[in-house]
């Protein structure tokens, strides 16, 4: 038996993912314990949505474990396909079905009978603010609203792991910060563990428990937001950290 509140929820052991010769994925080890929020955070194009592409199980490692709730999903032999991995995914695309309801759309992934379904959507649907839209759809909604619905949507089956990589870049600035609010005030309500991928030092510093700093593929710093903030690894890390908004 595996200990539901000292197993990782997520853990990944030396992850290297090479491209045309090139290490793009340098031996990358990292957990998200139960509850909690750990920010892979790092320049574009150091590897972060590769990293994130492997654990989904749409991209192969060529070395390297992958474990899901102590389980292991993928090593170089192994292979649990995707969509038995219990992960949730949000991306920047994060495309609701436009010829599904928000209620439909949400309830798209959720297993067992109607009445349970019903009622995991109507759980959900309050906790992101948005009952009142059940039966609308994604095009009467606006941006953030939709945003709020994939949420929704990801959360419906109770992954095990929500991965999300840049879930707010294509939003309005002057909405992400109440956006990047909300939905951490959700996934803490559901006490989902989580891997968000950003380039935003603000947007770690605001949403993580734990910062994995990535650089060219590998991950340089590892650490709470404020220990690396206040103590950055080397004047490369300082300077990422310096134009914080
Ligand atoms: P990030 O998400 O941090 O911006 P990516 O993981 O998307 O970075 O990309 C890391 C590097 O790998 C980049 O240099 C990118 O061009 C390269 N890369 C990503 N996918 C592929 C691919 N399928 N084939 C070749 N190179 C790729
Ligand atoms: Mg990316």
């Amino acid at each position: 038996m595996t200990d539901p509140v000292t197993t990782p929820r997520l853990e990944i052991r030396n992850i290297t993912r090479v491209f045309e010769g090139r290490e793009v994925v340098s031996d990358v080890s990292l957990t998200v314990m139960p509850g909690q929020v750990t920010c892979l955070l790092g320049p574009s194009g150091c590897g972060k949505s590769t990293t994130l592409r492997i654990i989904a199980g749409v991209d192969m490692q060529d070395t390297g474990e992958i474990y899901v709730d102590g389980n292991l999903v993928c090593d170089t032999q192994f292979r649990v396909p995707p969509e038995r991995r219990s992960i949730g995914l949000m991306f920047q695309d994060f495309a609701l079905f436009p010829h599904l309801s928000v209620e439909d759309n949400v309830a798209f992934g959720i297993k067992g009978d109607k009445s349970n379904k019903r009622a995991r959507v109507r759980e959900l649907l309050e906790k992101v603010d948005l009952l009142r839209a059940i039966d609308k759809y994604p095009h009467e909604l606006s941006g953030g609203e939709q945003q709020r619905i994939a949420l929704a949507r990801a959360l419906a089956p109770r992954p095990s792991i929500m991965l999300m990589d840049e879930p707010f870049s294509g939003l309005d600035e002057r909405l992400k910060d109440d956006i990047r609010d909300s939905t951490l005030d959700v996934l803490k309500a559901e006490n989902t563990a989580v891997l968000l991928v950003t380039h935003e030092p603000h947007e770690a510093m605001r949403m993580a428990d734990e910062i994995a700093l990535m650089r060219d593929g590998k991950i340089v710093q590892q650490g709470a937001p404020y220990n690396i903030y206040n103590a950055p690894v080397d004047r490369q890390a300082a300077a990422f950290f310096s134009d914080i908004n």
